[in-house]
């Protein structure tokens, strides 16, 4: 047997170990998760009204069912198990942990309440454990950073009004945020022109769907290029409809300063000719990307860990957004994801390396209550049993209730 580690159960995660199934009928799967759930991205970083997005999840939940997979959520690399103790117990290790931490705009004012980074943002959004609320209230004018999909995502959540979120699983307590805004203003702010916008037309498109909001492109005549992005900018340009909600694209701002003394005032940019603008805010959301954060003695650099074609070095691999940043659709994940498993395939021989055994051996003597397959199985029953009227499911918030849910009937160790 050839037992290979794989530290994250997202997207990249599961698409690896569906590909190792298929090119190594003799490898034992092992896929570590540190929140007791699996799906990583999918059920923490797609949007809450997107479910049609989220529906992989059961193309992965199916790859946990196979006989050679096993899940251990729960299990936190460098606090329940080491990288090297993996190193040592499996002939592979992978490193499929995404790019957690919300990069830095670096600017003055980013500490002020009311500016969050957009993996904060999100990750509240989605119910993710030990995300909290913005610190602030009464948002009647939100700023959002960036010109990719996320700031698209971040903006429609703000827009949206109840009845366009029903159907989703946001909590009630985000839910209740939420509609505790008054918002007006919308300004989704990009630092270069429309036609380098990285956001893509069907997302930029759903914008002018929203029923309680109309976009609006601050400078029309600056648009210029023949992008379809470019053509959806210019018929929101040609719309007068009136809504509520006022979404305002502005490019060409380059964010200079979050001003308020405690809380967000307003957001100073400066335009490609140098003069200086006020764009009021009570929210900021930095959609601006993320870094992979370090794993054991493993340290990102540049956002990223430095591999040769996914190869980290002898035996250790990545893939997803640890490999390649914070970039790709989630089917990028599954083309690269075969490319490392070929590479994986190709350079890994079977050493006799104990790998599953020990692993649950160690757990076991350390106490490790990990999260096996069943017992996300009782999670995800309970989350879709107790979804009230209007949403498909209502997470649990905290590993804690996870925990006691997956208890039912006991956890491996315990
Ligand atoms: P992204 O697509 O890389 O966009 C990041 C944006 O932030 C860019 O407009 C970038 O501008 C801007 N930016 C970076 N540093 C900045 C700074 N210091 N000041 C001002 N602006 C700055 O990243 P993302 O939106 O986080 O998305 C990550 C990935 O997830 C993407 O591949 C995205 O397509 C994907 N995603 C997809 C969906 C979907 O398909 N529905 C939804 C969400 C996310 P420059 O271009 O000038 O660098």
């Amino acid at each position: 047997m050839r037992q290979v580690a794989i530290i994250g159960s997202g997207p990249a995660g599961c698409y690896l170990a569906d590909h190792l199934l298929r090119l190594l009928p003799d490898a034992s799967i092992d896929i570590l998760e540190r929140l007791p759930v699996p799906f990583g991205l999918i059920r923490y970083g797609v949007a809450p009204d997107h479910q049609g997005t989220k529906a992989i999840a059961r193309v992965l939940d199916r790859v946990l069912t196979r006989d050679r997979v096993n899940f251990y959520g729960n299990v936190e690399v460098g606090r329940d198990v080491h990288l090297d103790e993996l190193m040592s117990l499996y002939d592979a290790v992978v490193l499929a942990t995404g790019a957690e931490r919300d990069r830095r705009m670096g600017i003055p004012g980013e500490e002020l309440s009311g500016v969050v980074g957009s993996g904060a943002f999100t990750g509240w959004y989605n119910s993710r454990p030990k995300h909290r609320a913005p610190q602030v209230q009464y948002v009647r004018s939100a700023a959002i950073i960036g010109n990719g999909n996320v700031a698209i995502d971040v903006a429609r959540i703000l827009a949206k009004g109840p009845e366009e979120l029903a159907g989703s699983d946001l909590s009630p307590q985000v839910s209740g945020w939420l509609q505790a805004q008054p918002i007006e203003t919308i300004h989704v702010v990009g630092r270069r022109s429309a036609a380098d916008a990285k956001f893509t037309d069907h997302e930029v498109a759903e914008m002018g769907t929203i029923r309680r909001a109309r976009p609006v492109v601050i400078d029309p005549a600056g648009l210029a290029g023949e992008s379809a992005v470019v053509a959806t900018l210019r018929r929101f340009a040609a719309e007068n409809r009136a809504a509520p909600v006022t979404i305002n694209f502005h490019f060409d701002l380059t964010p200079a300063v979050f001003l308020g003394d405690n809380c967000l005032r307003a957001v100073q940019v400066r335009s490609a000719h140098g003069s200086i603008v006020e764009l009021p805010a009570q929210l900021a959301v930095t959609c601006i990307g993320y870094e992979a954060q370090a794993c054991g003695s493993v340290v990102p650099s540049n956002g990223i860990f430095a591999n040769v074609d996914g190869r980290v070095q002898e035996r250790l691999y990545v893939v997803g957004w640890a490999k390649r940043g914070p970039s790709g659709t989630i089917p990028t994940n599954r083309t690269e994801a075969q490319l490392v498993a070929q590479k994986i395939a190709q350079e890994v021989t079977g050493a006799d390396r104990p790998g599953r055994s020990a692993l649950r051996q160690l757990l076991h003597e350390r106490h490790v209550c990990w999260v096996d397959y069943a017992a996300w199985r009782r999670i995800d029953a309970a989350e879709l049993a107790r979804a009230g009227e209007g949403r498909c499911r209502e997470k649990f918030g905290s590993v804690a209730e996870m925990l006691e849910v997956a208890q039912g009937a006991s956890l491996p160790s315990s």
